[in-house]
C-alpha cells in the first residue's frame, strides 16, 4: 500500500527547525526591518546575512534546485511541506533563496540556459548577489501571449527588441528583466538603453522596451520558445505559490480559534455559539482539501512532471485563492472590529485574496484547463438517454436475469413491484 500520510522523523526534525527558525528570527526582522531582505546596505545585510548562513549551513538553501544547482533537490512533496511554514513570514521564501520571481527565472535558466547564461546569471541570481523580473503580461493583451506584441528583430550580432510591458513584480529593482517577446525569451539587464520604466504602479512595473539592444546570446532558449518557456516558469510558479497560501490560510484559522476561545458574548465564550462553529468547521475542512489537493500535487510532479500535474496545478491555483478569501473573511469577521485595522495580519490577508484570482493567469483560464481536460476523459451518451438512466440500465439489467424470471414467478413479481415503486 503506496498511500503514506506520514512525514520522516529526520524530515520532521527540519520542518521544526525552519518553524522555529522563522518564528523566532525571521519574523522579529520582518517586524522591524521590513523589506530588509532586498536592501544593499551594508548595514542591514549584515544583519540579513549571517540568517542565510544559518539557512546553506542547515542544506535548505534554494529549496526548489536540483542538487546539481546547488540546491538540497528535495522534491516538489517536501517543498510543499517547507512552503507551508515559509508562506507565513514574508520575508522567508528569500531568506531560504526560494522567493518569486527569481526562483521561476532560475527555474527556466537551470532548463535552458547554456552553460555561459548558468555562470553569467543563475549562479548570481542563486547567491543573491543580483535580482531578477518577469516582463510578460502586456497592456492590452494581459496574459494572452496571442495578443502580445513585443518582438526582437535581429539586426547582424545583436536583437532589436520593441513593445510595452505590464505589471512587472519588482521590476525598478532588478538587475535583469527576463522579457517574454513573441518569438522568444529575451534577457535584458534593467540599465540597457531604451529600457523606460514608468513612475506607476510602483512595485509592479510598467516598462516601455525602446529599441533595446542586447547581444544574440541573450536569447534564453530556442527562437520562438516563449510560449514553452512560459508554461513551463508559470506551472511551477503556480505550486509554490498555492503551498504558501495553505501557511496564509492556517494563520488566518489560528487566530480565529484563539479569539473563538478568548472571547465572550452572552455569557459563554463565542466557541460555544453554534454560528462560530460552523465558521471553524468549514474553514477547518476547506484548508485540508486545499493542503491535500496542494500535496497531492506536488507528488504527482515529483512521480511524472510538471506537464503531467497541469490539471491539478491549474486547481490548486484558483482553490488557493478561493480558500485564503473565506477563510480570511471569517477570521476578520470573528474578530470584530479588530479585525478590520491593519492592526492585524487579517485585513492584508484579505485584501490580497483577489490579488491572488488575477496573479498567475485569472482564475477564469485555470478553470476553463481543468474543465477541458477533465472532459477529455468523457464521451457523450449513445442515444437519447443519459448512460445513469434507470428504466434503460434496468432494462438490461434484467436481461441479465432472464432465466430466473422466466423460471420463476414469485421473482418475477418481486422484481415488477420493484420496478412500479422504483417508477413512482
Ligand atoms: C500581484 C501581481 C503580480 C504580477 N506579477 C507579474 C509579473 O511579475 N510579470 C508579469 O508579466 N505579469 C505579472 N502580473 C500580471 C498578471 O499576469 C496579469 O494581471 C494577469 O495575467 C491578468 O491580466 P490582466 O491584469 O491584464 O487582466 P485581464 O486579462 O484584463 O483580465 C481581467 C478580467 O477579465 C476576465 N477575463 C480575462 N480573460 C478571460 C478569459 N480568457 N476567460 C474569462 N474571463 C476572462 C476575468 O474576469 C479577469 O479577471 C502580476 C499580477 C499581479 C496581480
Amino acid at each position: 500500500m503506496a498511500w503514506d500520510f506520514s512525514t520522516e522523523p529526520e524530515f520532521q526534525e527540519q520542518l521544526d527547525w525552519v518553524e522555529q527558525f522563522c518564528r523566532e528570527e525571521i519574523e522579529p526582522l520582518d517586524l522591524v526591518f521590513p523589506g530588509a531582505v532586498r536592501s544593499r546596505d551594508p548595514k542591514v545585510k549584515a544583519l540579513v546575512d549571517p540568517l542565510k548562513q544559518q539557512v546553506k549551513d542547515r542544506g535548505l538553501w534554494a529549496l526548489f534546485l536540483d542538487p546539481e544547482l546547488g540546491g538540497p533537490g528535495l522534491g516538489q512533496l517536501k517543498l510543499a511541506l517547507i512552503n507551508e511554514i515559509l508562506g507565513r513570514y514574508g520575508s522567508a521564501p528569500a531568506i531560504f533563496g526560494t522567493a518569486a520571481p527569481d526562483t521561476g527565472n532560475m527555474e527556466l535558466l537551470a532548463a535552458y540556459g547554456t552553460e555561459e547564461q548558468k555562470e553569467r546569471w543563475l549562479y548570481p541570481l542563486m547567491n543573491q548577489e543580483i535580482w531578477s523580473a518577469y516582463s510578460m503580461t502586456e497592456p492590452q493583451g494581459g496574459s494572452d501571449p496571442d495578443l502580445f506584441k513585443t518582438h526582437a528583430v535581429r539586426d547582424g550580432e545583436e536583437w532589436v527588441i520593441n513593445g510595452e510591458k505590464w505589471f512587472t513584480s519588482a521590476g525598478r529593482a532588478a538587475d535583469i528583466l527576463f522579457v517574454m517577446c513573441t518569438n522568444g525569451i529575451f534577457i535584458v539587464p534593467r540599465t540597457t538603453p531604451g529600457v523606460e520604466i514608468m513612475d506607476v504602479p510602483s512595485t509592479h512595473n510598467h516598462i516601455r522596451y525602446n529599441d533595446v539592444r542586447v547581444p544574440l546570446d541573450h536569447l534564453l532558449g530556442p527562437e520562438d520558445g516563449a510560449k514553452v518557456l512560459a508554461q513551463r516558469r508559470l506551472g511551477g510558479g503556480r505550486i509554490h505559490h498555492a503551498m504558501r497560501t495553505i501557511a496564509q490560510c492556517k494563520r488566518a484559522f489560528d487566530m480565529m480559534c484563539e479569539r473563538a476561545l478568548s472571547r465572550e458574548s452572552h455569557g459563554k465564550v463565542i466557541a460555544d455559539h453554534q454560528m462560530v462553529q460552523q465558521a471553524i468547521a468549514d474553514s477547518y475542512v476547506e484548508i485540508q482539501q486545499l493542503r491535500l489537493m496542494v500535496l497531492w500535487t506536488a507528488w504527482t510532479i515529483d512521480n511524472s512532471s510538471t506537464q503531467a500535474a497541469r490539471t491539478q496545478i491549474a486547481a490548486c491555483k484558483f482553490t488557493c485563492a478561493k480558500v485564503l478569501r473565506d477563510v480570511s473573511y471569517r477570521a476578520m469577521h470573528m474578530l470584530g472590529s479588530l479585525g478590520t485595522t491593519n492592526l492585524t495580519p487579517l485585513q492584508a490577508m484579505w485584501a490580497g485574496a483577489p490579488t491572488m484570482s488575477v496573479a498567475d493567469g485569472v482564475d477564469e483560464l485555470h478553470k476553463v484547463t481543468v474543465a477541458r481536460n477533465v472532459l477529455k476523459g468523457y464521451k457523450p451518451h449513445e442515444g437519447l438517454w443519459p448512460t445513469e438512466y434507470f428504466p434503460a440500465k434496468r432494462e438490461a439489467a434484467r436481461k441479465k436475469f432472464a432465466d430466473v424470471l422466466a423460471s420463476e414467478p414469485v421473482l418475477a413479481t418481486y422484481a415488477e413491484r420493484a420496478e412500479r415503486f422504483a417508477a413512482r
